[in-house]
């Protein structure tokens, strides 16, 4: 796409900006794998479209305000990047976009409240658990909060996990074959403190040893999705300060927190932090790619056969490009039938926190991946975000269909301590 953006005015990013844009050739090959596009059938919710408004934008011809609610609408899902035989990096285009337009677009008062109540809760395990039990309470009376207030008490599970603290180090079983350090993450910490528990023992069996640093923090990506740079950049500086240097990976197993470790060089881009952003995010991968790396252990067979279903997160297969590692560790197990889905590569519309600010959509397309598993007459279901765990288990509950749904990780921890 011609443009004349003035890359000199746009911050650090503003080249990396104008490169994507100029690179898209309006081909349109993005349009069909576009879950807005799919859902509202407009231009301006394509991918193609919103590059052109935010060229627009960046080139002075359009207010900020004026794209923002298509902007808005974008699930950062990036079926669009795999799509494009161009290459254009609409990743870093849109979350670089964003952290520039925040500082100049208006929000509502209701907005604002909103968005202060996300990254003021959400990012913190304590503040979220707190949060979440009083959510509870006042869950009868949700009708009379306003929508997106409402639609938050909504994805509150009906009952919390109880708090299963991590060791600072868990050693490796029998010879140890690597040593890595885990990213505990932070709602994954409140609503299934589990897939860690599952993701040490796993790591053990396959004789890796792992450490949790104990002053981590959140990985920043909810606040860099939603244009909250600044609090993005603390985080990833904060977490490249505390992780230590001597371990052979950053393990991730929220594909959330994978993907926005990934970002760390282009959130910390002019800072001084860039170089060692760029190294610790070489050094992260997602748990189920470094099990498959590393040479992983098989577990026993299950004792029956078991049909699962196995859902790509977006910000694992699209946007880390994990995809056949998960299905691969998976299919090693004996008696696990892996089952696709229908148009695997459609968001299901949890996306961080926009099944609470575009609740709407998020809801269509919650429901519209519950259909595709139930269409597999899977027993189960497995995932590599938490996210999308907790989104696809409330929509296949909506239709009556309670499949059991786990991390990819916690039904391999199954396997080895022989629970089916
Ligand atoms: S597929 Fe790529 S090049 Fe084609 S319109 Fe979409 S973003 Fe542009
Ligand atoms: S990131 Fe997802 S929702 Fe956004 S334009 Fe690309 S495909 Fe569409």
């Amino acid at each position: 796409m011609q443009h004349t953006i003035p890359t000199g005015e746009t911050g650090p990013c503003g080249e990396k900006m104008a490169e994507a844009v100029a690179a898209c050739v309006h081909c349109g090959f993005c349009l069909p794998t576009c879950p807005t596009y799919q859902q509202l059938g407009e231009e301006m919710d394509s991918p193609r479209g919103r590059i052109f408004l935010m060229k627009e934008v960046l080139e002075g011809g359009l207010p900020v305000d004026a794209a923002a609610p298509y902007i808005d609408r974008c699930l950062g899902c990036l079926s669009c990047a795999t799509a494009c035989p161009s290459g254009v990096a609409y990743g870093e285009l849109i979350t670089s976009y964003r952290t520039r337009a925040e500082n100049v677009r208006r929000r509502t008062f209701s907005q604002k409240l909103l968005r202060k109540l996300i990254l003021k809760t959400l990012p913190y395990p304590g503040r979220f658990h707190l949060a979440a039990t009083g959510g509870r309470l006042v869950r009868p009376i949700a009708r009379l909060l306003p929508r997106q207030l409402a639609t938050m008490l909504a994805l509150i599970p009906g009952s919390l996990p109880r708090k299963e603290p991590l060791p600072e180090c868990m050693p490796a079983k029998g010879k140890r074959r690597g040593r890595v350090a885990l990213l505990a993450g932070c709602a994954q910490q409140v609503l299934a403190p589990q897939i860690n528990v599952a993701t040490l023992r796993v790591l053990a069996e396959n004789g890796i040893e792992v450490v949790v640093p104990r002053d981590q923090g959140c990985c920043g990506a909810l606040a860099a999705h939603t244009g909250a740079g600044k609090e993005a950049r603390a985080a990833a500086k904060h977490n490249i300060n505390v992780f230590p240097r001597d371990v052979d990976a950053i393990i991730t197993n929220a594909a959330g927190c994978g993907s926005g470790l990934h970002e760390y060089p282009l959130w910390l881009a002019g800072e001084p932090e860039q170089e060692a952003a760029g190294h610790f995010a070489a050094r992260t991968v997602d748990i189920c790619q470094y099990l498959h790396d590393v040479g992983f252990r098989p577990p026993p067979p299950l004792t029956t056969s078991l049909p699962v279903a196995y859902h790509d997160a977006c910000h694992l297969a699209h946007a880390q490009g994990v995809r056949s590692a998960p299905r691969a560790l998976l299919e090693s197990i004996g008696n696990v039938q892996l089952c696709e889905l229908a148009d695997a590569e459609i968001c299901c519309g949890s996306a961080g926190s926009y099944s609470i600010e575009q609740p709407e959509i998020a809801l269509q397309l919650g429901e519209r991946k519950a259909r595709a598993i139930i269409a597999t007459g899977a027993q189960m279901v497995v995932t590599g975000n938490i996210g999308c765990l907790m989104q696809i288990e409330s929509h296949l509950k909506r239709l009556s269909h309670p499949i059991p749904i786990l991390h990819t990780i916690q039904l391999i921890d199954r396997a080895y301590r022989a629970e089916g």
